[in-house]
């Protein structure tokens, strides 16, 4: 993986001094740009369009682009990147960036990527296989992006719902605060007394509780389109895999197509507004 400093980066390098007091400005004209290439933010509020644009300035002052297989990173890609990775922390106030504060380093790569993975089965076998990724959340590590699937905005050829920075940055908020040896389980770490709950156990067994009953309705619609034609789920099929993965997915879903989302999952909807916007009516 070969690391390239972003024209990004150099040209605020000399700024530094500044960074502590307030990040850099992305340019009005680039942000534009990047709005007008992406329908499902420029339809965001005048009000979430400015909260975004600057949270994707902390985001970028604090992260760092790399392009792999000898990409460069140009400042519309790490502002594209940035701003769709900071839509879900658009309601979660000043401190919302702390959520990504596990990891500095964020790798483009042109394309999907083959990495070599070893799995030991219940009987001790190790196998050992290659897997083809659009990109990976690595916990206290980086997070891995295919650029053609960001630029597509799609994982599958352009269906709505779909966002692959999103997906991985779900991926992030679904391991903060969990150790090495927790694994991501699609509960993400939730505030005191959310929807209600008297305890801390209440919120993660609520949330545990709704969300692998819908990942268990979906695995079954999902099989049922790929066994005997049935009509497949509006939510990505991946999400089928794990709660883990039904977790990014949903959360895609959430931010790139909201009223689609509200109307396909309705039992995750009310789950999913307390979570991203708190104190917001449903
Ligand atoms: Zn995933």
């Amino acid at each position: 993986m070969k690391a390239l400093a972003t024209a990004w980066r150099r040209a605020w390098r000399g700024w530094q001094g500044l960074w502590r007091a307030a990040p850099p400005t992305i340019p009005p004209t680039l942000w534009q740009s990047v709005l007008g290439q992406q329908p499902w933010l420029a339809r965001r509020t005048a009000w979430e369009q400015d909260g975004l644009k600057q949270l994707a300035e902390g985001f970028l002052a604090q992260k760092t682009f790399s392009g792999g297989h000898g990409l460069v990173v140009t400042d519309h890609m790490a502002v594209t990147i940035a701003a769709q990775a900071c839509l879900p922390l658009l309601h979660w106030g000043p401190h919302a960036l702390d959520w990504y504060s596990d990891f500095v380093g964020v790798v483009v790569h042109p394309d999907e990527v083959v990495s070599q993975r070893t799995a030991v089965d219940g009987a001790g076998v190790v196998h050992r296989y290659r897997e083809t990724l659009a990109g990976e959340a690595m916990q206290g590590g980086p997070v891995m992006l295919a650029w053609s699937h960001v630029r597509g905005g799609a994982r599958h050829g352009g269906q709505a719902g779909h966002s692959l920075v999103i997906h991985e940055f779900a991926h992030k908020l679904d391991m903060r605060h969990k150790t090495a040896d927790q694994a991501p389980d699609g509960c993400p770490d939730l505030p005191q007394g959310f929807m209600g709950q008297p305890s801390h156990m209440g919120t993660q067994r609520l949330w545990r509780q709704t969300l692998y009953n819908a990942w268990e309705v979906h695995q079954q619609q999902v099989a049922m389109a790929e066994r005997f034609g049935g009509e497949a789920p509006w939510l990505d099929a991946y999400g089928a895999t794990s709660p883990v993965e039904f977790f990014a997915v949903a959360c895609e879903a959430y931010w790139a197509d909201p009223s689609a989302f509200e109307q396909a999952c309705p039992t995750l909807w009310p789950l999913f507004h307390a979570f991203f916007t708190p104190g917001q009516p449903a």
